[in-house]
């Protein structure tokens, strides 16, 4: 997706609503306006009419009845709702729950806050790869464990965790499993039956979708799932949230799941094929790129690399005009090099020089060509003025230098 001057790379980020999905969402603003909750009349019937059509499609994606999707505001809601609804359900249970610390800062925060109510939260690292460890999972659970939380894929770096190993695992424990499956989704085959999950956060703004809309899957059979409600008023989505739908959201958020659906084997097809058109340009000509994270175990469309001795800044701002991000897009302001690729061991330099790159539906090779050729000439240019860069290029192993300091 380009326009005059921008590229747009940043599709984990957010996407662009695709023009099907917004036809479908338009009549829903001003013809069929009803609340699909009044129950009287045909605007009332209208609007719910829509919105289970919605629920079936965005539960059809993952093998999940309708009446398991309860709508919200977004993701960052449902992981609220799915963490902090199942302590407060299962506070006579237990309060111990297990997440990871390269999660999207919408469980963690949420984890310091149930920490601040007394609960006990076992933050689980990852290995160079960005994966979690079954065995420190499984060494992880107490008697008084309730709840797994582990994200289906990272934001930043598009890892794919083991999820059917670890819903195995805690099916075998007794032990609710969410994931935060808003980068998977639409993306990768996903399959709640046999996966073991029992609840899962998703956003339709990552599949094309509108911003603002979003749904928790939580599972009705074998085992219900029982959840308390974070947001009181009306009993709306079987209790579990409240308040008035957003039906042309919703009705958007129905239509881009349908896409993702049909289109996924194609889109993921083309999507790694882009992918890896870039990084094998970046590897072959940049020397010193280091992919971040897993090759294997990894979304198609998501690319983390690190150009080493290269300072993140600069580099970002020489490629003005292309829509990457670097580091977190949400901490990025901050300047604190990635939580997430310090958690996969590495070092503030190599985090603050990663670009995380993500390619969509309306990427092409002639973009990614461009995209390669200004990343290669920004990071020479770097290189060109960076005495380190010049000393490795001697020979001189910088670990052995005793540096100065003022
Ligand atoms: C984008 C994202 C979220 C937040 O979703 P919103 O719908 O924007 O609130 C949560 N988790 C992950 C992994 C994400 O990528």
């Amino acid at each position: 997706m380009t326009d005059q001057q921008h590229i747009y790379l940043d599709y984990a980020a957010t996407c662009p609503v695709d023009p099907a999905v917004l036809q479908h969402m338009l009549p829903f603003f001003t013809e069929h306006f009803g609340n699909a909750a009044s129950r009287t009349h045909a605007f009332g019937w209208e609007a719910e009419e829509a919105v289970s059509r919605a629920r079936a499609q965005v539960a059809a994606v993952i093998g999940a009845d309708a009446k398991e999707i309860a709508f919200t505001s977004g993701a960052t809601e449902a992981n609220n709702l799915a963490l902090k609804g199942v302590a407060e359900f299962l506070k006579d249970k237990g309060n111990h729950v297990i997440t990871v610390v390269t999660e999207h800062k919408a469980i963690l925060d949420t984890g310091k806050h149930l920490e601040r109510n007394g609960a006990e939260v076992t933050y689980l690292s990852v290995g160079s790869d960005g994966l979690v460890s079954m065995q420190a999972l499984a060494d992880a659970i107490r008697p008084e464990t309730v709840l797994v939380s582990v994200m289906f894929a990272n934001n930043e770096t598009g890892v794919v965790q083991p999820i059917a190993e670890i819903g195995a695992l805690c099916r075998s424990k007794g032990i609710m499993f969410h994931t935060d499956a808003v980068q998977a989704y639409g993306k990768v085959p996903i399959d709640v039956n046999e996966m073991n999950i029992d609840l899962m956060s998703i956003s339709a703004h990552k599949i094309y979708g509108p911003k603002g809309v979003g749904a928790l899957y939580v599972r009705r059979r074998r085992p219900r799932v029982r959840i308390a409600p974070q947001i009181h008023g009306g009993g709306h989505e079987r209790g579990n949230r409240s308040g008035t739908l957003n039906v042309p959201g919703i009705v958007g958020f129905g239509a881009a799941a349908e896409l993702a659906k049909t289109s996924m084997a194609q889109e993921a097809a083309r999507t790694l094929e882009l992918r890896e058109h870039l990084r094998t340009r970046l590897e072959a000509e940049i020397p010193d790129t280091i992919v971040n994270g897993s090759l294997e175990q990894r979304l198609p469309g998501t690319l983390n690399v690190s150009f080493a001795y290269v300072e993140g800044e600069s580099l970002l701002m020489g490629l003005k005009g292309i829509a990457v991000s670097s580091g977190s897009a949400c901490t990025s302001a901050s300047l604190e090099p990635s939580y997430v690729l310090k958690a996969m061991g590495l070092d503030d330099e190599l985090a603050h020089s990663s670009l995380r790159i993500s390619v969509g539906r309306f990427t092409t090779r002639a973009e990614l060509d461009s995209v390669a050729d200004r990343i290669r000439d920004q990071v020479e240019r770097l290189r060109a003025m960076s005495p380190l860069w010049e000393m490795v290029q001697e020979g001189i192993d910088l670990k052995s230098i005793e540096w100065a300091h003022h």
